[in-house]
């Protein structure tokens, strides 16, 4: 049986980077709901049109609309022996949903990101200029912090009470991160 992984991580911690990595590493699909989400803005999708100005805004899409997203892409056969989740749960009524719905093996273990939150806009208004990223206004990066912080670390929480939680520090290269992640993951 494949690994049951969920990556969690302040914007900025290069999540969606070792979350390729490790996906890759174990043979698993990574699924994140942010591309899976840009993907339906880039094609006007309903959804996508929905989501765009949330998604501007730094702020969460509506539960509903991302679950039913997740719902649909576990059912495919390519996740039935494991996947690595990014993005999903992102609150705490998203991952009760996510329990209820599959049971508490949904995820065998959630690997928390940590970088401190000075260092993450810093990261981030870099990237932006870097990739011409406008959007990345230092407002909307704020945002997303803060929006991480309220609703997405509390995460942390649940999945340590369900012993689920392996904690890295994601200060340092990206290979020196993957390494620790998977030395975490033995
Ligand atoms: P990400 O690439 O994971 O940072 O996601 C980009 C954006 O998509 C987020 O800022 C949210 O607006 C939206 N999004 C992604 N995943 C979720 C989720 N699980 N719940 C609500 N909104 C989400």
């Amino acid at each position: 049986m494949g690994r049951k992984l969920l990556l969690l991580g302040p914007p900025g911690a290069g999540k969606g980077t070792q979350a390729g990595h490790i996906a890759k590493l174990l043979g698993i699909p990574h699924i994140s709901t942010g591309d899976m989400l840009r993907q339906a803005v880039a094609e006007e999708t309903e959804l996508g049109m929905q989501a765009k100005a949330i998604m501007e805004a730094g702020d969460l899409v509506p539960d509903d609309l991302v679950t039913a997203l997740v719902i649909e892409r576990l059912a495919q056969p390519d996740a039935a022996c494991g996947y690595l989740l990014d993005g999903y749960p992102r609150n705490a009524a998203q991952a009760d949903t996510l329990t209820n719905t599959y049971g508490d093996d949904v995820i065998d273990t959630a690997i928390a990101v940590d970088v401190e939150s000075e260092e993450l806009v810093r990261r981030i208004l870099q990237r932006a200029k870097e990739q011409g990223r406008t959007d990345d206004t230092e407002d909307v990066v704020r945002n997303r912090l803060n929006v991480y912080q309220a609703d997405t670390e509390p995460l942390i929480g649940y999945y340590r009470d369900r012993e689920r939680l392996a904690e890295v520090d994601g200060v340092g290269s990206v290979d020196e991160v993957f390494g620790r992640i998977v030395e975490a993951l033995r």
